[in-house]
């Protein structure tokens, strides 16, 4: 990858400009009359004055740096990057899909709320839940979501006192963060010596102020939640109801369902499990299900269908109200809702296995020159450590940055924060053998490298336009806007 242009940061000259525009032909209007005065600058903003050329450089250079799934292997744990396959993005360029108007009429737009409907309705089968909200925009909105409608179904029982959310301390960060927004206090569950929820602890921490035990199932660790039975029990017999943070559902698509194991609250990430791109900053999509007694609580509106027509049911009085403006991110659902049709039920399982195998593969190659924290078969990603590779000097940190030497994005490390030194790698179904044993023979030999010439995996990256950063002073002190010379 390295420099194939030359590392000129400052391209601007003054009076050069990258556009030509035709000469006004309407009226000018005067911008302090129209605004009120209040809006307009008074000086420029100090954009940087390039041609037409050097803008279309600059950013394809900055293209091309850029890692996506589409340019190579990218084993983020937590996170599913698989393929995106285009013809969803050419079902969700259909003009009928894509040049309609939130605010039409619903009687003009009944093809987009079949759409809906239809993906509300495989959602609700995905997950064996009863009624499903398209609208939260992420993971996290749909956590909050799920946890408003917890609130308010306590408060309509006058359970008031329920304040507590429980979290494993295997937990994605977003667990108790969206705990907190929600108005809760969490209290962490420990993990037992199989990196599973103890028990013991749960029944100690579970009590009259349980609102609910969030969990992910595969947790964190990549690791089946065998006694999921058991602690729906322990959890709804002291009155608390069972949250399920469904980021993990890749690996249990069309062989267990968080109904069927108990869970009463669970969102998706459509832009994981349901191949909608992500990783930039970009739309998600975090569907929320519910059983029966908290479909009152959804979010309004909702698309339902009565006699032939699709329709937007905005009267739902107990609802917790909007959560997203217009209909939730519709490009990401659509998106979400080709892939579900063009796998089917048989395909999402062929997913599920394929994820499965990837990950027990890597793991057992990977094995015997990383430490195993917890040596048993995993799900969909599974968590190694550089306890080994620390003594000789040598940090996981600095693993990751030598895996882009070879053109990999690294895995997801140092989380979950209750394995020391750790890596989370998630292969997903749709990569080859051969690019996960190419990437096993990466570490491998970067393993080696470590024993043999530490300061080349210390100093790593080599090959990248950017070596080390400065963590501290990028997080301190970022500079994110273009400073004018
Ligand atoms: C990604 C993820 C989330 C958050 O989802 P976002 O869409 O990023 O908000 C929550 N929990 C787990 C386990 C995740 O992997």
């Amino acid at each position: 990858m390295a420099t194939d242009f030359p590392l000129i940061f400052e391209h601007s000259k003054e009076g050069r400009i990258a556009h030509s525009l035709p000469d006004l032909d309407v009226p000018e209007v005067d911008l302090d009359e129209v605004l009120g005065g209040t809006f307009v600058r008074t000086e420029a903003p100090g954009l940087p004055e390039v041609s037409e050329l050097d803008l279309i450089r600059h950013y394809t250079a900055l293209s091309k740096r850029n890692h996506g799934v589409d340019s190579g292997f990218y084993p983020l744990g937590s996170c599913t990057m698989k393929y995106n396959p285009k013809v969803n993005e050419q079902v969700a360029r259909l003009d009928g899909l894509a040049h309609i108007h939130p605010l039409q009429n619903p009687k003009t737009v009944q093809g987009a709320l079949q759409l809906m409907y239809e993906l509300q309705e495989e959602l609700r089968i995905i997950t064996g839940m009863d009624e499903i909200t398209l609208q939260p925009a992420a993971g996290a909105h749909g956590e909050w979501t799920g946890l408003m409608m917890i609130r308010a179904y306590h408060e309509k029982n006058g359970d008031t006192k329920r304040t507590k959310v429980i979290v494993p301390d295997s937990a994605h960060g977003t667990n108790p963060a969206s705990a907190t927004v929600a108005g809760f206090e969490t209290i962490t569950v420990k993990s037992d010596e199989n990196g599973l929820v103890d028990l013991e602890d749960l029944r100690r921490v579970v009590n009259e102020e349980t609102a609910a035990l969030m969990l992910t199932n595969p947790n964190t660790l990549g690791l089946f939640e065998k006694h999921i039975v058991e602690m729906a029990e322990i959890v709804h017999g002291a009155g608390g109801k069972l949250y399920y943070d469904g980021a993990n559902l890749n690996a249990i698509m069309s062989k267990a369902r968080p109904g069927d194991m108990g869970f009463d609250v669970v969102h998706l990430n459509l832009h994981k499990t349901f191949t909608g791109p992500h990783g930039g900053g970009g739309p998600g999509s975090g569907p929320v299900g519910v059983k029966e007694d908290l479909i009152p609580f959804l979010p309004k509106p909702i698309v339902t269908k009565r006699e032939n027509e699709y329709i937007i049911d905005e009267d739902r009085p107990q609802s917790i109200g909007r959560v997203k403006p217009f209909w939730g991110n519709f490009g990401i659902n659509v998106r979400a809702y080709a892939y579900i049709r063009t796998m089917g039920e048989a395909g999402l399982r062929a997913v599920s296995e394929g994820a499965v195998l990837n990950a027990n593969y890597m793991m057992r190659r990977l094995q015997p020159y990383f430490d195993l924290p917890y040596d048993t078969h995993c799900k969909h990603e599974f968590v190694i450590s550089g306890k080994r590779q620390k003594k000789l000097g040598v940090r996981t940190l600095d693993i990751a940055k030598r895996l882009l030497d070879f053109g990999y994005h690294p895995p997801t490390i140092y989380f979950p924060l209750n394995v020391e030194e750790c890596m989370m790698i998630e292969p997903t179904e749709t990569e080859s053998k051969e690019t996960l044993d190419a990437f096993c023979d990466t570490l491998i030999h970067i393993a080696k490298e470590v024993e043999e010439n530490p300061e080349i995996v210390q100093e790593a990256p080599h090959t990248t336009v950017i070596s080390r950063l400065d963590e501290t002073q990028a997080a301190r002190k970022p500079v994110l806007r273009y400073q004018k010379a």
